[in-house]
């Protein structure tokens, strides 16, 4: 059975909406009716997402990792739709995969900027948006990897673990001003970003790790994001919240 939230009149962003969980959450808000800016490096992906949400949507083309591309973001929202009531700050990459030890700095810092300082950047113009709207919700899509480690990526644990941290900071400092922050911690789901870096082999292995006994769904993620972004959550704020198929209650 599927419920439909209720996002009527509500203005979100998702960064990384072009492909994966972003779409599956651009898709999640726009059923429920929010008007949505689909953001993402990758225009073909961001422009199918946003043509086929129709009227609602809007495709504006960002990298996360950039200062300016975020105040543009956010602006762009603004002036589309009149202001932001919603971010879901999910764009990421993986980066390379190899010990600490050998770590390719020049991926070290990719992964840095991409997946924690975006996320940073980007809440440092939804905050000041929200707050003009008298409150909002932020969702950042941390990992378990946020809260454990995988061998081999380094920088990508540490990233997630920092979201989990910022996100923990910004819903203490704007909770008064009506701003809920939550992280989510997805574990292995089943999208491009898995398929693009792993091989069929480790995907069966990676599947077996979860007690559920399968990858997650992109779908299987929008719906706790949903949630998270929607006035039903109107107590949650400062959580990290896993969808993981019980990988790590192990
Ligand atoms: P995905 O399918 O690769 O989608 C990510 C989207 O973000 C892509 O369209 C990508 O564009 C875009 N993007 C990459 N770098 C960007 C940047 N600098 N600025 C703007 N957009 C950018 O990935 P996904 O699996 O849905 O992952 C989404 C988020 O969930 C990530 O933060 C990831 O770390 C997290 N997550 C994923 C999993 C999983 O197993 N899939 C598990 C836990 C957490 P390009 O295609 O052009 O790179």
């Amino acid at each position: 059975m599927t419920h439909h939230l209720d996002f009527d009149g509500k203005v979100a962003l998702v960064t990384g909406a072009g492909s994966g969980i972003g779409e599956a959450c651009a898709r999640r808000l726009a059923e429920g009716g929010a008007q949505v800016l689909v953001v993402d490096l990758d225009e073909d992906g961001g422009s199918r997402v946003a043509d086929d949400l129709g009227d609602a949507a809007r495709f504006f083309a960002a990298d996360v990792s950039s200062p300016e591309a975020n105040e543009a973001m956010v602006a762009a929202a603004v002036d589309a739709f009149g202001g932001l009531d919603i971010a879901v700050n999910n764009a990421g990459i993986g980066g390379a995969q190899a010990p600490t030890g050998e770590y390719p700095i020049d991926s070290w810092q990719q992964v840095i900027d991409v997946n924690l300082t975006g996320v940073f950047l980007g809440m440092r113009h939804e905050i000041p948006a929200m707050r003009e709207r008298g409150g909002g919700s932020i969702v950042n899509i941390a990992s378990i990897l946020g809260s454990v480690a995988f061998a081999t990526s380094p920088a990508y644990v540490a990233a997630k673990h920092g979201v989990v941290g910022l996100t923990k900071s910004a819903a203490l400092e704007h909770a008064a001003d009506g701003i809920r922050v939550n992280s989510i911690g997805p574990a292995f789901i089943n999208t491009p970003l898995l398929e693009a870096n792993l091989e069929q082999e480790v995907l069966d292995q990676l599947a077996g790790m979860h007690p559920i006994g399968r990858l997650g769904e992109a779908d299987e993620v929008a719906q706790f994001v949903a949630f998270l972004a929607s006035d039903a959550a109107s107590f949650v704020t400062g959580s990290y919240h896993l969808v993981d198929g019980g990988y790590t209650a192990q």
